[in-house]
This record gives C-alpha cells, structure tokens and sequence, in this order.
C-alpha cells in the first residue's frame, strides 16, 4: 500500500481548538427577556475548560454520560465543548418529554451528572427521585433547588473553583461524544449515539455552501433547541466558522424572537415550521415595526415547510426560508432544498417547496415493500434509506434491526426522488393514509390547505371508512378573526388537488397538538377522531 495522508483524529476537542484559537474575538450572546449579555468564544472555551476540570472532580471519567436539561444559552454551548472534548459524553435531555420519558431516558442513558437550567428546576424536580444514576444536580443560574433533595450544587461556584486549563486526553474518533433520543411518537424513545468522527464530518457539510455555506460573518440563532438533534449541528458548525452565536434561552415566542432579531441582527437561524408559523403571526400584524431583514438564510425542516409559509416571509419580510430533511439518526442533515441551476426563476419555489436534495456524505435510495430499489425517476414512490458517516449504525442498547436494511437506515419516511437526487417526502410510513389501496399525500393536502388565506394550521389523518379502508381527515385551525366554509375550503383543495384526494370530513379545531419538537401529533388526532371527541363535518 502507498503511505498517504496523516490519519488526523476527527474530533469535537479539534473543534473546539479551532473555534477558540482562531475566532476567540467571536461572541456568544444570550437573551435575558429585556436585555442580553455577552461573552467572547475565548471566555465560552476558557469557562468550558473549567467546567471539564469541575466534572473530572466530581468523577466523570471518559465514557460517562452528562446530562443537560437546558435552553439554547452559553452554558449550555459550554458543556456542547467540555464534555464530549474531555472524553465524556454529552447527553441531551429533551425538557418537553412526558415525565415518564425523561426517567426513562435518563436511566437509559445512566446520565451521573446533570447540568440543569435553574428555570427548569421544577420541571425536572417531578422526577428528580426516579432518576436512579444521577449523582448531582449542576444548576445555572439561581432558583430554589430544595425540590431537587440534597445533590445540588452550583454550576458558577464550580467554575469558581477550579484554577482554570484543563489538560484534554488524545480521544478516538470512533467513541461517543453526544446522545440524543428521538421524541418518540411511538414507544419509548430511542438513542443516538454521535462519535467524535460523525460529529465532526456533519459539522464540516453544515458548513459548506450547499448547506448553510456558515462564515465568520455569520451571526446564528439557534432556536431549534440544542436537545433537538444537536440544534441542527449549528453550534458545532458555528464554533468551527467563528460565527457569531444569538442564544434565545427561554424566549420562544413570536414577540421576543422578533425583538432579539432586530436588536441582535442575526443572518442565519433555525427553527421548525411551527415556530415560523408564529414569528410571521407577530411579524405580519406589526409590519411597521418589525424588520427581519437581517436574515439571509433561515433553515427549516422536522416536518414539510409549507410553501405558504416560505413566500409569505420571502414575499412580505424579505426572508429567505430553506427547507431541510432529516432526522436525530441522521445528525440530522441530510438533504437541503436549494434550487438547482438548471430551474429558470419562475420555478424556485417548486424546487424549494421539495423535502430537499440529498447532501454530500449522505447515500440515499428509496425501496419498495418487497425491499427492491427504487428508480430515482420523480415517480416511484418508496421506503427512503440512507446511509453514511454521520448516520446512526444502531440505537443505544435496542437492538432494532427492522430499522436497518443491508445497512441502510429506514428512515420511516415515504416518498420519491427525481432524477438529481432531491427527494419530495409524501408522507410518514405511520401516517400514510391509504384510500382503496392508493396512497393520499397528507404532507401534500396540509401543505395546500395552509396556502388558504384564512387557514393557520392544517393536519390531515388518515381514518377508518367502510368503502374505502381509509380516508383522510381534514383538520383545519383558522387564523385569528378569519372565517371561511368546509365548502370554500374543499373548492380551494379541488383546483388544486386530485379530485378523489379530497376529503370528505373536517373539522375545525383550536390548535393542532404538538410532539416536543413542535410537530404535529397525528397520533392524537386519530385518538381523538377515535374517541368521538372531534366535531367532524361530513360532506
Ligand atoms: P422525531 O422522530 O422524534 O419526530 P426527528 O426530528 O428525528 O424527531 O424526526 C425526523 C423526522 O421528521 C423525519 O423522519 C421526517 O419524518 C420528519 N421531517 C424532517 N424534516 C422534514 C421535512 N423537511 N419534510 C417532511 N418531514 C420532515
């Protein structure tokens, strides 16, 4: 064999290097409600070098899982580098799981240490008690921990504490660095574990121009939680470009978001379409006074974006909103729908309304039930598979090989890709809706009707019907002081769609419920249909 290159570790600690060595004059800035403070990449590296140093004394060797039960801040950014940096490993809790979910994961994980936002000490006190391998609670900030027993200890006077360096071990690139478990809609959640390599790869492809093409310019609001698939590996990405980073914390709504946008002028933020839903609502009702025109690129994926809701902010707030595809197991990016060249300008929305174009670095195919691939031919409509360095080869500790095919994952998303590999994703295998054998898109339906001038919010379920199996279900929330028919609604879907999609039941709701990550609960919508407790009209 020909000797080549130096076999360099591909680490998160290498990132880390990076970001403080290179950029230490970039700025971590977290909103406070009414005012931010400030810290330099050089004081976020030189605090996470004593946050290790702190969690080496309290016993966290390498291989250990530390738990964080925080928002988007600096603390948090700090532990994203100290602990998979000093060989630990990085287990980010989801603060919107059910009570039972969190024990659950948090077992599951045997998190020792959990570094835990003081505003968020009740939330976590409802299940301090379960949480059986949990040694001490780290809390930010200040708050009355007596709900959290007596292993409490204070994140700041730890630091205080320590001289300051830390001497970080040489760590494989193959071992783990973060965990992340999906939300789990269905069953108990399932882990993700990231090594060092993956996550440095993934950082390196968010980087790059056919992704988020992120710069030292750039000025990153993460408001997709960092609990949620590694905030999308903005801040891995960001630290390694010198980006600046806009920290939201708690501030989560439409108001305070638009505010820190135009105090704080961040150029690239990412967010689930819900979250986009609302910043408009505020945004469209105060045009006057809100400018959001700092952004150049806004990432947005975790459940099909709405091409509404993209020419709305294109058209009315001058913001351009990029839809993205993929999943905790994937890193998560896998495809990102930038329009390609060859489309003339009259169809950049068609192309961006698409689920995405498969990225560097991830392989893609689509397989039908008998397991045989797909033809990428824009029709053929199948299983979508992946595979790749930054894709989940298992989940921790379940074995579940139903969920991996020749080694491909199965992503549980159905759809079809043409012929230069961008994917558009019909639907979810568990929501598929299968009238007389034939599927109905419901992320086409939901899409459509939420072009409606009067429409916020569409969901769109399959349910039982004696003639055809199934049939879908049109669940519509109205946008504030908005009015409109089943009739106009459905006449609206007929220009649009084909004829035996349309649904023959509606109803109208207040508010679509949501997982922990903003989606659309479709599985409590069918409950409720189920249940009886839907006022459903027929037509
Ligand atoms: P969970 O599985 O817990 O909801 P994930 O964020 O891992 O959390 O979910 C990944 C799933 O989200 C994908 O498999 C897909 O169904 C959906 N998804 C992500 N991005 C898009 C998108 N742009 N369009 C449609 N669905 C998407």
């Amino acid at each position: 064999m020909l000797s080549t290159m130096q076999d360099f570790p591909l680490t998160i600690s290498a990132i880390f290097r990076h970001g403080r060595n290179v950029f230490g004059g970039s700025e971590v800035v977290t909103f406070e409600g009414e005012s931010c403070r400030r810290a330099s990449f050089a004081q976020v590296a030189e605090r996470a070098d004593r946050l290790a140093s702190a969690l080496a004394r309290l016993g966290i060797r390498e291989g250990d899982r530390v738990g964080t039960f925080a928002w988007n801040n600096q603390e948090h950014l700090e532990a994203y580098m100290a602990v998979p940096s000093m060989g630990a490993v990085l287990h980010t809790l989801n603060l919107r799981l059910f009570p039972e979910q969190l024990t659950y994961i948090a077992n599951h994980a045997e998190d020792r240490v959990i570094l835990l936002d003081a505003t968020l000490i009740p939330l976590l006190a409802r299940v301090a008690a379960e949480l059986k391998t949990v040694e001490q609670f780290v809390i930010i900030g200040d708050g009355d921990t007596s709900p959290l027993g007596s292993n409490v200890l204070s994140y700041e006077e730890l630091l205080a504490a320590e001289p300051g360096g830390y001497d970080y071990p040489e760590v494989d690139e193959r071992s783990a660095a973060a965990m992340c478990y999906t939300s789990g809609t269905t069953g108990n959640p399932k882990g993700v574990v990231y090594s060092h390599r993956s996550t440095y790869l993934h950082s390196m492809a968010a980087t790059s121009g056919t992704t988020f093409g992120l710069t030292e310019r750039d000025r990153i609001l993460p408001i997709v939680p960092m609990f949620h698939a590694n905030a999308w590996g903005l801040p891995y990405a960001g630290w390694m470009t010198g980006s600046d980073f806009v920290m939201p914390n708690r501030f989560l709504q439409g108001e305070p978001l638009c505010k820190l946008i135009m105090a704080e002028r961040p150029t690239v933020s990412g967010a689930v379409p819900t979250v986009w839903n609302d910043i408009l609502a505020y945004a469209d009702k105060n045009k006057d006074s809100v400018d959001l025109t700092s952004l150049r690129l806004v990432p947005c994926g975790g459940s099909a974006v709405p091409r509404s809701l993209m020419e709305a902010f294109q058209e009315r707030h001058g913001v351009r909103i990029v839809q993205a595809w993929g999943m905790t197991e994937t890193s998560p990016i896998a495809a990102v729908a930038m329009t390609p060249k060859s489309a003339p300008p009259e169809e950049d929305f068609e192309w961006r309304a698409k689920t995405g174009r498969v990225v560097a670095g991830v392989e893609l195919r689509i397989t039908a039930d008998d397991g045989s691939v797909l033809p990428w031919d824009g029709e053929a409509v199948g299983e979508i598979e992946v595979r790749g360095p930054w894709i989940t080869a298992s989940y921790y500790k379940d074995d579940d090989p139903q969920k991996f095919h020749d080694g491909w994952l199965r992503t549980g998303d159905v759809g079809c890709v043409e012929s230069n590999g961008f994917i558009q994703i019909t639907d979810r295998a568990k929501d598929v809706i299968k009238s007389g054998g034939e599927w109905i898109s419901s992320v086409e339906l939901e899409g459509t009707l939420m072009g409606h001038p009067a429409v916020k919010e569409a969901a769109v379920v399959g349910v039982p019907d004696e003639r055809w199996d199934e049939r879908p279900l049109a669940c519509v929330v109205l946008k504030e002081g908005e009015d409109t028919s089943v009739e106009d609604l459905k006449g609206f879907l007929a220009d649009r769609v084909a004829k035996w999609w349309l649904p023959e039941r509606w109803t109208f709701i207040e508010e679509v419920p949501k997982t922990s990550v903003g989606k659309f609960d479709k599985k409590v919508l069918r409950a409720r249909y189920a249940d009886g407790e839907l006022e459903v009209k027929e037509t």
